[in-house]
């Protein structure tokens, strides 16, 4: 099977070498393959941000190798990590993070263009997932003037824009009130589903870890199934 994210003996550590040096991860694995949705689970404060953002190339490990979309990146120079990340990985966080001057539609376009795609292509690939998350009537809205779901719907859409190989989403619903969540969480299912994407998907819910083909739980610093 393709393996789009491989994580192998990663560590990490803040304040290595001091009296209050954490060490955040011990040796941890991970083999995502190629359509998997597996949820992340763990308590607050065991590392799955630090494990994300390793994972997303936005940080690197002390330890350990990252291979993504089959080629390691460890080692490898600032510049093609951040090729590879633009090219390969959608983030999700909690908070939509939107640019609350631009429209939903603008929001969603503006990656695409900077990787340099056609203003007409852009656009019809917004209103495409847009549609599909059920916010196609919101496309020209202001973040400030959409709902936190529909908010979260509209990060999900940029998230995809530029079709990435894995999507690393941190508590994604984990704002949201229990029915919006489910609904919203609904939604990112569907996407996910529909463009084949792989997803690494952090949650404290175990409903939504449910929902997922399987999961994976960090704790002590590594990965257990
Ligand atoms: P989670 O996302 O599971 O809540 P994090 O990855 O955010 O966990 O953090 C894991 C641990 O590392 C926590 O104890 C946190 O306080 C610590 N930590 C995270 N980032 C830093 C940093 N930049 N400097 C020092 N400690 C950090």
């Amino acid at each position: 099977m393709n393996k789009i994210l491989e994580l192998s003996g990663v560590e990490k550590y803040y304040h290595r070498g001091k009296p209050n040096e954490i060490a955040v991860l011990r040796g941890a694995d991970l083999m995502l393959n190629a359509g998997e949705v597996v949820s992340l689970v763990a308590p607050s404060g065991a590392g799955k941000s630090t494990l994300l953002h390793i994972a997303g190339l936005l940080d690197t490990a002390d330890a350990g190798t990252v291979a993504l979309n089959g080629k390691v990146m460890t080692g490898t120079s600032d510049r093609a990590r951040t090729m590879a990340r633009r090219a390969d990985v959608g983030f999700i966080y909690q908070f939509h993070h939107l640019l609350p001057e631009f429209s939903a539609l603008e929001n969603i376009t503006l990656p695409q263009l900077a990787a340099g795609v056609s203003a007409r292509a852009a656009k019809s690939r917004a209103m495409d997932l847009l549609d599909s998350v059920g916010v196609a009537d919101r496309a020209d809205h202001r973040p400030a003037e959409m709902s936190g779901g529909q908010a979260q719907r509209v990060a999900f859409c940029r998230a995809l824009a530029n079709d990435p190989k894995v999507l690393l989403a941190d508590e994604p619903t984990g704002n949201l009130d229990p029915a919006t969540s489910d609904q919203v969480f609904e939604a990112l299912m569907k996407l996910v589903r529909e463009t084949g994407l792989s997803a690494l998907i952090a949650t404290h819910n175990m409903d939504l870890a449910a929902r997922m083909d399987r999961s994976v739980r960090l704790d002590g610093g590594v990965l257990t199934s």
